[in-house]
């Protein structure tokens, strides 16, 4: 899945005091190395993200390593389990 690094972009925010911790309070998980291809860094941060070529425009996080989620504005392929978590959805935050 190719997606495009949002960080930096004005969008939506959030009140779980990190992007990470807003991915692991939806994603009920926890992951330790970043999921772009090739990549096996481990995960430093909370990236916001859009799929690429996707119409719905929608923003997304996903935890990435250091490198990667500095990266903004770059085409990013992820591995085919990596998971992303809507970055609006209000209902999962600040549990
Ligand atoms: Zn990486
Ligand atoms: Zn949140």
């Amino acid at each position: 899945m190719r997606v495009q690094n949002v960080n930096g972009k004005h969008g939506p925010t959030c009140s779980c005091g990190s992007w990470l911790e807003h991915w692991m309070a939806t994603a009920r998980r926890r992951v330790a190395f970043c999921p772009v291809r090739g990549c096996f860094e481990p995960v430093a941060a909370g990236a916001r993200v859009q799929k690429e070529g996707a119409p719905d425009g929608r923003w997304y996080v996903v935890p990435l390593c250091k490198q990667h989620d500095a990266r903004a504005g770059a085409a990013l392929e992820l591995i085919d389990s990596a998971l992303l978590v809507p970055a609006d959805d209000g209902e999962s935050c600040g549990r």
